[in-house]
């Protein structure tokens, strides 16, 4: 762990309080304090990494496994219709705490939310050729 650690490290390690329910060696899940929904639950690889990128193979793996577990166990919790999961990955997509965290938010029928699509901001209108240019450059990065 780091000398200075997250606020998500001190809810690991107990020095301050939170609803944890899930733990493995790599990883670890508890209530988000201030939820979008009954049962929002943050899942986080127990050592700080700030970007998913910067995970190693094996805590990703162990990671997105607990997400799968844990998903129909907090849905059943709190009787909902369906989970939206999401990370904000990097400051300017909205992550306030700079350790990896998994979303997992219930959603019920007519709760007034929305899809995924709905956190960027406008849609941009790309062309085929644009298209192409960002595919081979994901491709060969
Ligand atoms: P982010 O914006 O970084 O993706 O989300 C951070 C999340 O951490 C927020 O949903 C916020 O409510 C949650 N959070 C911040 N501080 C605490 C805390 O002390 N305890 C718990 N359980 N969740 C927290």
């Amino acid at each position: 762990m780091s000398d200075d650690p997250t606020i998500f490290e001190q809810i690991i390690t107990g020095d301050i309080p939170g609803r944890i329910v899930y733990e493995s060696d790599t990883v670890a899940a508890f209530l988000d304090a201030n939820p979008l929904a009954p049962g929002h639950t943050l899942v986080v690889p127990k050592e700080a990494y700030e970007r998913l990128d910067e995970m190693p193979a094996h805590v990703a793996t162990d990671l997105w496994a607990a997400v799968q577990e844990l998903t129909p166990r907090i849905e059943s919790a709190v009787d909902a219709d369906a989970t939206t999961i999401g990370v904000n990955n990097g400051e300017a997509a909205g992550q306030e705490v700079p350790h990896v965290h998994v979303h997992v938010v219930p959603r019920f029928e007519g709760d007034g939310g929305g899809p995924i699509h709905a956190v960027a901001g406008g849609r941009p209108d790309l062309s085929e050729g644009e298209l192409d240019e960002i595919a081979a450059a994901i491709e060969t990065v």
